[in-house]
């Protein structure tokens, strides 16, 4: 078996690995590299399965890490697209209030917009319309934001990985691997051969809380699967919004609730969702496949919890998001955005992710922003969620800031 010597050993080859192979590569700091994935193709996880919406960077809080690096992330990511011609549809989006309580909520979005350098504006009903015939806003106003776009995540996972094979770096697929002691800097595989590294980066998104717990860190932290659902408007249905049409969402929670997301397909198909229920094992897409009992009964009695405790707003997202794999309660979702969508005019798409939402056991409150936690000889990225696929770049180089590896010779 063939071992292999590198400067950086990147672990997870999702959206955030592939960009830091990238970024190492772009600023000349290394391209002795190997980017390993236990999977036998890449983008199998959330970098394959998510909504493919590049994210202007309404929502985040200010000097919050999301907020940093969303705005230029998506800037750069949207310019590689098109300097390669892969599909995009650059269709903007609408946020509209579904109660008319949740108005003053657009005045915030759009204050946050504005300081983290998005361009957002303010509409009236007449403007929505005009875009979206048949869309309602309870309050008659709604913000629009011109810069989102949508595009084809696996297309986009698939050319970075060619390019950076080209460029060198060494991508081993369907490995298991093992460390003995995080000290000497070296894996087994599952082949027999050996990876030596000087740093380790582990982007392993869905699992990377149990590789950080391996070398040590992160061990007051363990991630909360939640499984997203989309269905899609039926193609012989006249409603087709041709933006991305968004509830104002409940800030307290990391999910964004149920909305309409035109594809970059020639013909766009419109999907509603995802939704975001509680998933019983972390790579569970079908619902049975491989539940993972401790962890799910673990998980339940947390959740539990935290109902009770009313931590983070939790009571609400149980109430209004956590049983929208129910199709009428999707539908009635989707009618406080368009009125008159039936059920008759969805049906439930192929298309299903899970969320790596991180959970803090010392606050006891879910992670709303990025952590980059640092280990012996290695760096850890965990709570990667939305809109870390959109913000992979700038994202990249903060963590390859974080690493050291930017000011070292290696
Ligand atoms: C339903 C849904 C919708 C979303 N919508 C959007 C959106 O519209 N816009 C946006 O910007 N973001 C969106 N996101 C978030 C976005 O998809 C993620 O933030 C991003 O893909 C995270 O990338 P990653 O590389 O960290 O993780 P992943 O893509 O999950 O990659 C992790 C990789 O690590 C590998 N791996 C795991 N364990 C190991 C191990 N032990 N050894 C080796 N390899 C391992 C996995 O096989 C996988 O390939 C969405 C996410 C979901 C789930």
């Amino acid at each position: 078996m063939k071992n292999h010597n590198c400067d950086v050993l990147i672990v997870g080859g999702g959206m955030v690995g592939l960009s830091i192979a990238h970024q190492l590569i772009e600023r000349g700091i290394t391209k002795s590299i190997v980017l390993l994935d236990k999977e036998n193709a890449l983008g199998k996880h959330s970098s394959g399965r998510n909504s493919g919406v590049l994210h202007a960077g309404i929502y985040y809080k200010p000097n919050s890490v999301k907020a940093k690096v969303c705005v230029s992330g998506a800037r750069r990511l949207r310019t590689w697209i098109e300097e390669r011609g892969l599909p995009i549809n650059p269709c903007g989006k609408v946020i509209v209030p579904p109660k008319p309580e949740l108005d003053s909520q657009l005045d915030v979005l759009f204050e946050r917009g504005k300081s983290n350098g998005a361009t957002v504006e303010l509409w009236d009903q007449k403007q929505l319309r005009d875009l979206i015939p048949e869309a309602e806003s309870a309050s008659g106003r709604a913000l629009w934001s011109p810069n989102t776009a949508v595009v084809k995540p696996i297309a986009v996972v698939e050319r970075l990985q060619k390019e950076l094979a080209l460029k060198g770096v060494r991508i081993i697929t369907g490995q298991t691997w093992r460390i003995e002691d995080p000290l000497k800097c070296q894996i087994k595989l599952g082949n027999g051969s050996e990876v030596f590294y000087s740093h380790l980066i582990n982007c392993s998104g869905l699992q990377a809380d149990r590789v950080a717990h391996q070398f040590g860190v992160g061990l007051n932290y363990s991630l909360l699967p939640f499984r997203g659902m989309y269905w899609q408007v039926k193609a012989d249905c006249a409603i087709k919004p041709k933006t991305n049409l968004y509830p104002v969402p409940d800030l307290n929670v990391p999910f964004l609730g149920v909305h309409f997301t035109p594809s970059a397909d020639t013909i766009p198909i419109v999907s509603i969702g995802p939704t975001a229920t509680p998933a019983w094992g972390r790579e569970n897409y079908q619902g049975f496949e491989s539940v993972e009992p401790v962890m799910a009964a673990n998980n339940a009695a947390l959740l539990l919890r935290q109902y009770l405790a009313n931590r983070g707003g939790f009571r609400k997202y149980v109430h209004e998001q956590a049983f929208l794999t129910l199709p009428h309660l999707l539908v009635k979702a989707a009618q406080q955005l368009i009125p008159s969508i039936r059920r008759e005019h969805i049906e439930l798409s192929q298309k299903v992710g899970i969320r790596s939402q991180l959970f803090n056991h010392t606050n006891q409150h879910l992670e709303d922003d990025f952590l980059c936690l640092l280990g012996p000889n290695s760096t850890h990225v965990l709570n990667a969620i939305s809109p870390a696929f959109t913000a992979s770049f700038s994202l990249a180089d903060l963590i390859i800031e974080s690493t050291g590896l930017a000011t070292q010779t290696i």
